[in-house]
């Protein structure tokens, strides 16, 4: 595969990302896979959709799980609802992105990822603790299937996320690096925070957002990928300087606008190749 394929991140049923058929359209080659529902996850669908993946010329190079209950309405809720730091799910969704590994694994895919949610930056609170240990239990059962657990960025700070991937201590642990993230929940200046977490860099997400008046307290908002804050062409500059060989995955969260949705998907696409061509020369 060339270096640096265009991605985009995709579903196949309710969940997050545009169809596979917007992608095939679109002429895009790999996709990062919103985990389809637990229902659908089974042997025979995995056969069935990696057929239509050969079929549409579709690679898959990461697969995301996510949980029934979780919403990102706001940064409060989020930090109530999403990954595995909640409390009162943290089991039951243990053991799903465990099924979901396996289910990765059915489609040949050797990488997972997830948003493990907001990590406490204070390693002493024992939260802090309970979450290192869950991402170890997920890392060992993700490596017997042979595989690397990549967490999603911008629910914590650089620091505080490299620390949580030293106290993990899994050589199978690295990141799923989305600059826009890193605004839209305020957790640090994107290009800086990549060059701090960049060895540990083996995903992308191409997204755009701009700052919030409040950084941290409200959301910043999320806009087509080129068009923010972040800085495509210094993004893709930085990850070229630090040797990342993946994909460069395009994220576009407006599922209520299908049409816009996929127009703008295009230009990322459009603008990832003018600049593939400005840094390869
Ligand atoms: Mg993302």
């Amino acid at each position: 595969m060339e270096k640096w394929p265009i991605g985009v991140f995709a579903s196949i049923d309710a969940g997050l990302g545009v169809k596979l058929e917007v992608a095939h359209e679109l002429g895009i080659p790999t996709i990062h896979l919103h985990a389809p529902h637990k229902r659908t996850r089974t042997p025979e669908n995995a056969e069935r959709f990696l057929a239509q993946l050969r079929e549409l010329g579709i690679t898959i190079t990461v697969v995301f799980g996510g949980f029934e209950g979780e919403s990102y309405a706001d940064i409060p809720t989020v930090r109530r609802t999403v990954g595995l730091v909640p409390p009162e799910t943290r089991a039951q969704r243990t053991q799903e992105m465990k099924e979901i590994a396996d289910f990765a694994k059915l489609l040949g895919v050797d990488a997972v990822a997830l948003h493990i949610g907001f990590v406490p930056e204070e390693p002493e609170d024992p939260l802090y603790q309970d979450v290192v240990r869950v991402a170890q239990e997920i890392c060992d059962h993700c490596k017997q299937n042979g595989q690397r657990l990549h967490l999603e960025t911008g629910q914590e700070t650089p620091e505080t996320l490299l620390r949580f991937i030293a106290d993990v201590g899994r050589d199978n642990l690295f990141i799923n690096f989305d600059p826009a993230n890193m605004i839209l929940y305020g957790t640090g200046e994107p290009i800086a925070a990549l060059k701090k977490v960049g060895h540990l860099v083996r995903s992308v997400h191409c997204k755009d957002a701009v700052w919030a008046a409040r950084p941290g307290q409200e959301w910043g908002r999320e806009v087509p990928f080129g068009t923010g804050d972040v800085n495509a062409e210094a993004f893709l500059r930085t990850l070229y300087e630090l040797g990342y060989d993946g994909a460069l995955t395009i994220e576009r969260e407006i599922p209520k606008e299908p049409e816009r949705q996929k127009a703008e998907i295009g230009q990322a696409v459009r603008l990832i190749q003018e600049l593939k061509k400005k840094i390869f020369g």
